[in-house]
């Protein structure tokens, strides 16, 4: 049978004449120093038109890349919309990297213009030399700066000011690419994944189900994950689909920064990583805000450890979702949602389920393989590495060698060692590069970490492999004590605390105390410097 549907090219552009049309009072809000700045999707939309014009007076063309090195602001979004719809490809620049990685990035992805925040500009001026693909920068401001070293370079507003609000969006296809980011690259340089317009118009929809985030035009969302992080986690696009509030906010990433924008602007949804939610929770312990506009927290780019989500829970009514993802995934992969018949369990059942990472949402297919190649069964204790499939999970890595290592036969292998158990809830065990190899066992740094974060008296805590002997691996814990404990705080208290919940073969053979633990780019636990760090540590015998 032929001709049943129509062939309807799934772009984002009919996504945001939606908002234009439907929702031109809803409010898009940024943190600018101590004030905000606001407007509407309807300033927001004839802005984005101007752009996309600025864009091609700049002779931006198909499938050109414009880079952005951006905090989440206002002006950011607008490049999200404006260069996908013209056919262009968005690739927000991990602002964090080294100079190095990110030249290489530049160079690789061959962007051709550069959009930079103001207060970022004395990076980029540095780095400009080493951007040889770059044809314009544009300053994401009112003036560009005198004495800037950048050329040739525009302001912002002044290219908006001077160009149509009218633009004649062009007919996509489904399978053009909309926009790229790179992995943050732990070993050798980082990997590219190019987004078509499909997979951000599905995983935009995936992002709304009400089993995943039930994200909707009622919700007020502040992403804090950054928008080079995948993208935000695709929140900026589901947003403007639904025509939600969005709270951005801008490079101010404290704790109180986050409780206070919370409360002003009765935000409803929060993205971001578990440090910063760690942070928060710190925070709450001394200092009150009204969070009750708060329905939920999307964690995830790390394990959310168990006592974080209860502690919200219990103390202060604050909901965490737990989720997993990554950048090859655009990110959505599971979600931690307890079913109906959950909702009745003894409450520390509930939360065991909670600090999983969830169940694949629709759209996303999982298997996960033994060693051997063969898939490990659902019965929450065999390991196995993790692969994925489905229309918003990449297919390859753009222009990289290194992708036939990671699909093969139609699937992702994620290199996240993991279990299912029988109601199909995946629990990361560990990277497969962070697992502990004790003997002929497989420690999972990731679980005693969690531990020793649920003890009172602990801010963060990172475990390790250390080399040995005997085991060729075992476990060195690095704590992190909070700020009153720093004193007296001991290895047997930490010792003492795991022995409750672990056998001495996973307990770790030392605990070192550390002032704080390293983090990655976007906020992770940066483990592979600590490895080097106590590279040559020498466990007590
Ligand atoms: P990077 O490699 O730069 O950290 P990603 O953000 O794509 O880039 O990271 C994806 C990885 O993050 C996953 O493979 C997994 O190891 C980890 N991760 C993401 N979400 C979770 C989670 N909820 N729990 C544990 N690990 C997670």
């Amino acid at each position: 049978m032929q001709g049943l549907m129509m062939d309807y090219q799934l772009t984002l552009t009919p996504l945001m004449e939606r908002a234009r049309r439907l929702f031109p009072k809803k409010e898009i809000v940024t943190k600018a120093g101590p004030g905000l700045e606001r407007y509407t999707y309807a300033q927001m939309t004839e802005r984005v038109a101007r752009l996309a014009n600025a864009l091609e007076k700049l002779g931006v063309k198909r499938g050109d890349r414009v880079a952005t090195f951006a905090w989440n602001n206002a002006r950011h979004l607008e490049l999200y919309w404006a260069v996908p719809c013209m056919g262009a490809v968005l690739h927000p620049l991990n602002l964090r990297l080294p100079g190095d990685q990110l030249a290489y990035i530049v160079a690789h992805a061959d962007d051709q213009i550069l959009f930079v925040d103001p207060s970022l500009l004395p990076a980029v001026e540095k780095l400009a030399p080493h951007l040889k693909s770059v044809k314009h920068f544009v300053v994401m401001g009112d003036k560009v700066p005198e004495g800037t070293t950048l050329s040739p370079v525009s302001a912002y507003e002044d290219l908006l000011k001077n160009a149509s609000p009218e633009y004649p969006w062009p007919n996509l296809h489904e399978n053009d690419a909309a926009a790229m980011c790179y992995t943050s690259g732990t070993t050798g340089n980082p990997k590219g994944v190019v987004y078509s317009h499909r997979a951000i118009y599905l995983h935009s929809l995936g992002i709304s189900m009400g089993d995943s985030f039930g994200l909707s035009e009622r919700d007020a969302l502040m992403p804090v994950v950054p928008m080079f992080h995948v993208l935000a986690w695709g929140t900026p696009f589901a947003c403007t689909m639904l025509g939600a509030k969005i709270v951005f906010p801008g490079p101010h990433l404290q704790p109180r920064d986050l409780a206070e924008l919370i409360q002003a602007e009765k935000v409803t949804l929060t993205a971001g990583v578990p440090t910063l939610w760690m942070g928060l929770l710190h925070l709450l312990e001394t200092e009150r805000y009204d969070l009750s506009s708060l329905r939920g927290m999307i964690v995830g780019g790390a394990a959310a450890p168990r006592s974080m989500i209860e502690a919200y829970e219990k103390k202060h009514g604050l909901t965490v979702m737990h989720a997993w993802g990554m950048t090859e995934m655009t990110p959505l992969g599971t979600v931690s949602r307890l079913k109906s018949y959950q909702l009745d369990l003894p409450e520390a059942e509930r939360f065991a389920i909670r600090a999983k990472q969830g169940t694949a949402v629709p759209g996303v297919e999982i298997r996960a393989m033994d060693e051997s190649g063969k898939e490990i069964s659902w019965d929450g204790k065999a390991f196995g590495e993790l692969q994925v499939r489905g229309p918003w999970i990449a297919s390859s890595y753009y222009n990289d060698e290194r992708s036939a290592d990671s699909f093969k036969d139609g699937w992702f292998r994620t290199g996240d060692v993991v279990t299912i158990d029988s109601e199909g809830f995946i629990m990361i065990v560990d990277r497969s590069k962070d697992v502990i190899k004790s003997g002929g066992e497989w420690i999972s740094s990731q679980d005693l970490e969690n531990a020793i974060m649920a003890h009172p008296q602990v801010l963060e805590a990172a475990v390790i492999a250390v080399a040995h002997p005997k085991w060729q691996e075992r476990p060195l814990a690095c704590v992190v004590p909070k700020p009153d404990f720093k004193a007296t705080l001991t290895k047997e208290d930490i010792l003492k605390h795991l022995s409750a919940r672990f056998t001495k073969m996973y307990l770790p053979d030392d605990v070192v105390f550390i002032e704080a633990v390293p983090k990655t780019s976007v906020g992770k636990f940066d483990k592979k410097v600590l490895r080097a760090q106590f590279k040559d540590y020498k466990l007590p015998e």
